[in-house]
């Protein structure tokens, strides 16, 4: 019997709610597919911030180095400033465990309607990998004058051609593994970005002269949001940087009908170190603690776990059985024009998993 251990992070807002759901859908899949899981929480983020002054331990890094994989649910909240969140939790996981990757699939699945018109199911069918450790993310910077009338910022964006180039080898090895439209399309800035995004382009065009079955594309990123919109189906494997990235994959969720159904994992590709998995939302304030938060998300981010962990035929039932409560369109929250609890989808993936 296969067996890991999860580090479990709840965080905050609907963090809470959706990694309920997950560790629901997942327990019963490791039943049916003989494998044993043990969960340990980690009871971190923002209320841990109020009582401890820090969003996680100073050992916290070390206490997650002997997991398998992390789970997390979302970090975020009104009484803090969003950037003392995610660099007190999210930006150090990535960086000390390498999780270089972050995939993040953007599928129009069947149930579910999008809001650029006439788009069938699977019209929309990309992978964005999203760099994840430097870019415009790099921990470089400072504050001048603080508090003074002058006071100054200054945030520095690292590209390295070696950061650049394991991101986009990732990409087009996805490309020929997808086994779609073998394309992969760059996304820069790089005609104002000279310096930077110059050394991504060129890591670019190194990387596709490896691969000459693969398709590319290089393009900025304000055509990119663009065609997000007007074309989305002409996308198969999309890389672009941390903040790029970022950005594209919210668009790229609710073209698919909710941000509520995108899936993200951050992924140390050679497996030194824990991958980490979430949804792509936030902590969502504004419907935390009313139980309505679309649970999909979390679920296929757990799916996605198992294929990283090698246990792919687990994901790809999990992954089945989410598409199949969507397909119904029987049990959907209100995001998705339903009136279902997180719970109540929760039970019917797990209904569905059979
Ligand atoms: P954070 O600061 O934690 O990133 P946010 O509100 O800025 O939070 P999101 O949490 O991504 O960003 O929420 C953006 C919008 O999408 C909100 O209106 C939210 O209610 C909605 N939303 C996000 N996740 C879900 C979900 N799982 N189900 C339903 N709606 C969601």
């Amino acid at each position: 019997m296969a067996k890991f251990d999860i580090a479990v992070i709840r965080g905050d807002g609907i963090g809470v709610d959706v990694i309920e759901e997950g560790i629901k859908v997942l327990s019963v899949a490791a039943k049916q597919y003989n494998i044993n899981f043990k969960f340990t929480e980690f009871p971190w983020g923002s209320d841990y911030y109020f009582e401890h002054g820090r969003m996680m331990p100073q050992n916290a890094i070390d206490t997650l180095r002997p997991f398998d994989a992390i789970y997390l649910g979302a970090v975020g909240h009104h009484k803090l400033q969003d950037h003392v969140t995610l660099n007190g939790l999210l930006l150090p996981i990535r960086r000390a465990f390498d999780q270089y990757v972050c995939e993040r699939p953007s599928v129009l699945y069947e149930g579910v309607s999008s809001p650029l018109s006439g788009k069938k199911p699977y019209d929309i069918d990309m992978m964005v990998i999203r760099e994840n450790t430097e870019g415009e993310y790099a921990n470089v910077g400072g504050f001048q004058y603080l508090d003074f009338p002058q006071e100054t910022g200054i945030q520095t964006a690292v590209f390295t051609r070696h950061g650049c180039e394991r991101v986009i080898t990732y990409a087009f090895e996805l490309a020929r593994k997808r086994n779609k439209k073998k394309h992969v399309t760059s996304v820069t800035k790089s005609n104002a970005q000279g310096y930077g995004m110059v050394v991504w382009d060129r890591a670019f065009k190194n990387v596709a002269a490896s691969y000459p079955d693969i398709k590319t594309k290089s393009i900025l990123v304000d055509a990119a949001c663009m065609e997000f919109v007007r074309r989305p189906e002409a996308f198969d494997v999309v890389v672009a940087s941390n903040l790029f990235g970022d950005i594209l994959t919210d668009l790229g969720g609710i073209i698919t009908g909710s941000i509520g159904l995108a899936a993200s994992g951050n992924i140390d590709p050679e497996k030194r170190f824990p991958s980490m998995f979430e949804p792509t939302h936030g902590s969502a304030p504004d419907i935390a603690g009313q139980g309505i938060a679309n649970p999909l998300a979390a679920i296929l981010s757990a799916g996605m776990m198992l294929d990283h962990l090698g246990e792919a035929t687990a994901g790809d039932a999990i992954e089945k059985a989410a598409l199949a409560v969507l397909a119904e369109a029987k049990t959907l929250t209100p995001d998705l024009g339903g009136k279902a609890t997180t719970s109540q989808v929760g039970d019917a993936v797990v209904v569905a998993l059979g």
